[in-house]
């Protein structure tokens, strides 16, 4: 079955600042394994892509690799400090032609800075993607859903109120200036409501959802594995039905990876200390495929849309999640939906092994991944 090539509006490469983690080359790799042909590289490298200079040098390297479009996302604010507004017009205006825009792994929680931003960014129609977590409500040492569980295992709270309080806010941000804000990780049930609301308004908001908020539960934490430790964190089973849902029935518009490498000396560590992050690209399709498509929630033309279409106008790609016409450089996801594949964290391309869904057996598998209408990957290795 062939889809269009597959977009990651979240995932974080490293490079430049933690190439042992992950080089854009190496995420690009995973990518392509993973059946992506377009990839957002979030902005919390070291630098931070903050400038011009610094998102056309994310362009660059990604071209280089020839194996998947790596598209800069530009920060919000300077340094991700939620001060300054960064330079987004300076960013548009690069060859980056920087239109998504996201201080991910950070919230921009300070209202009016959000509301400049969101002016801002409207004037030639870009986006603002939120990482929505209070920091009052949910601190830096937040790292397990605020329940019964996390009380029990000692692991400090993070509440979903922190993720909806602000989705609320900007929601509402966006309908007072006429802009758009995407969402980025919904992670409760309370967030699909909120954003479910602000569409049957005409509110501009998209979202997204990760393939591990749609499978994984916070019971997982039991076992204290930092492996399963990720912002915003895992939940539990009501949040998750919730997400599938609202996947299925268009209020969460894509999922998005937020694959997010991590060496293993920032990850073995006491749970409360480990970093946060799971990886995602190489897994994604299969993931969707067998809890959305076995599951009965969506069919293919719905992981094109979640996976592909849907993503690419979010991000304003032009040339990917479209359909092919005669003389197009193809951007084509191959998919065998039969295949039963078991995860095995070592026969990742990525440079980093915090892989949640190591020894599972997931249905249907990328068989091909064709960039540009060269193939290049095949069967979980390049091509
Ligand atoms: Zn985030």
């Amino acid at each position: 079955m062939a889809l269009p090539g597959l977009v990651d509006l979240h995932t974080h490469l490293r490079e430049p600042g933690r190439e042992d983690a992950e080089t854009i080359a190496s995420g690009a790799a995973a990518a392509a394994v993973g059946g992506f042909t377009a990839v957002l590289a979030m902005a919390n490298t070291n630098p931070v892509t903050d400038t011009a200079e610094a998102a056309e040098r994310i362009l660059d390297l990604g071209r280089a690799t020839g194996l998947v479009d790596v598209v800069p996302v530009g920060a919000v604010t300077k340094g991700l400090a939620g001060e300054e507004l960064a330079e987004l017009g300076l960013m548009h205006r690069s060859r980056a032609r920087t239109t998504f825009f996201s201080d991910d792994g950070k919230c921009v929680h300070n209202a009016r800075v959000m509301r400049r931003a969101l002016e801002y960014v409207r004037a030639f129609g870009g986006v603002v993607s939120q990482h929505a977590q209070d920091p009052h409500l949910a601190g830096p040492q937040a790292c397990a859903h605020e329940g019964e569980l996390s009380g029990r295992l000692g692991l400090p709270g993070w509440p979903g109120i922190a993720e909806e309080s602000i989705v609320a806010r900007d929601v509402m941000l966006a309908r007072h200036i006429g802009s758009r804000v995407h969402v980025a990780h919904v992670s409760t049930a309370g967030t699909v409501e909120v954003v479910r609301w602000a569409k049957a308004q005409g509110i501009d908001v998209t979202a997204e959802v990760t393939p591990h908020h749609l499978v994984l539960t916070t019971d997982l934490l039991a076992g204290y594995d930092p492996t399963f430790k990720v912002n915003p964190p895992l939940r539990p089973q009501e949040d998750v039905d919730a997400l599938r849902a609202a996947l299925a029935d268009g209020t969460i518009d894509a999922v998005a990876t937020d694959h997010a490498p991590h060496a293993r000396h920032d990850k073995e560590h006491a749970f409360v200390d480990a970093a946060f992050g799971m990886l995602g690209l190489e897994t994604a399709l299969s993931v969707v495929s067998d809890v959305m498509v076995r599951g009965g929630l969506l069919d293919w033309a719905g992981v094109a849309r979640v996976m592909s279409q849907s993503p690419a106008r979010i991000a304003g790609l032009a040339a990917h999640g479209s359909t092919l016409s005669v003389g197009d450089a193809a951007h084509l996801t191959l998919v065998d939906p039969a295949a039963e594949v078991t995860v095995d964290r070592g026969a990742s391309l990525s440079l980093s092994r915090n892989n949640p869904w190591h020894g599972r057996t997931l249905q249907g598998a990328v068989h091909a991944t064709v960039f540009g209408g060269r193939v290049t990957a095949q069967k979980g290795a390049l091509a």
